[in-house]
């Protein structure tokens, strides 16, 4: 089955202290990745893009409608095993190592031992941050910070990555590092669900995108289509 497949999907939250007022995130969106494709969900501030991959990785839980992975529910632990997730603004354990963070979130995922040990090494590698995973992530830059959290989402060998604004708050060299692991993996053929507002990422490394407005689908299409017809 398709590594993400939504149907009419619809959110909305009410707010808490008064139950009257509501905010409509998500009305009936549909959304379908093919095996090996990054996919592109783009639009405004506010337009339902994190509520849509809160949904997926069952933080938030859907009004209406389906969300499934690999054909499995958001709440089903096979699922999650086969997902990586950086959410927009990572906030790890500060008083942890980047090394012991990623160990974690490898532990989490069902692995251990030596195969474990190399593979943190081998992912903290590929974010070029082997040289301060013994530092506190409290010590970490913004840019620090988010490749660690892709190296904690890479570290299980997932078949489907979901990145929520990954490159947002970097200076062009870190949104540089970033795009380039973007790249490497969809080389692996790893599917890839890329949420983002920057254009220029978008054509660097989307091949299909969806562009939300107000919680609704207004686009769906190849990047090529997309772009010539603005
Ligand atoms: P539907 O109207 O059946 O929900 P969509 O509006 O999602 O379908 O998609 C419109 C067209 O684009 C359909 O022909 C569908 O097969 C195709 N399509 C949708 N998502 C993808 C995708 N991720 N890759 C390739 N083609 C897609
Ligand atoms: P985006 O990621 O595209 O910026 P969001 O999914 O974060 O959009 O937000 C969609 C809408 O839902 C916005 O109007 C936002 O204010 C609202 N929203 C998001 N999270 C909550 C929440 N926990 N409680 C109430 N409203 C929320």
């Amino acid at each position: 089955s398709a590594p993400i497949e939504i149907r009419n999907l619809s959110k909305t939250y009410r707010l808490g202290f008064l139950m009257n007022r509501q905010v409509r995130a998500l009305q009936s969106l549909d959304l379908t990745l093919m095996p090996g494709q990054v996919y592109g969900l783009l639009g405004p501030n506010g337009a339902g893009k994190s509520t849509t991959i809160k949904i997926l990785m069952n933080l938030v839980r859907a009004s209406a409608g389906e969300a499934r992975l690999f054909g499995l529910t958001p709440d089903d632990k096979e699922a999650r095993r086969r997902v990586g997730y950086v959410p927009e603004n990572p906030a790890p354990y500060e008083y942890l190592t980047g090394r012991e963070f990623v160990t974690l979130s490898g532990r989490l995922a069902g692995m251990s031992g030596k195969e474990l040990d190399d593979r943190v090494s081998q992912v903290l590698g590929m974010v070029q941050m082997e040289r301060a995973a013994g530092l506190q992530i409290r010590r970490y830059s913004k840019g620090m910070v988010q490749r660690v959290a892709l190296a904690q989402a890479l570290v299980s060998r997932p078949s489907l990555l979901i990145l929520d604004e990954p490159t947002s708050g970097l200076d062009p060299v870190g949104r540089r590092q970033i795009r380039d692991l973007i790249l490497e993996e969809r080389e692996r053929g790893t599917t890839i669900l890329f949420c983002t507002h920057i254009i220029p990422d978008v054509e660097a490394l989307c091949e299909r995108v969806a562009v939300l407005v107000g919680g609704r689908r207004v686009r769906e299409g190849s990047v090529a289509e997309l772009l010539s017809s603005e």
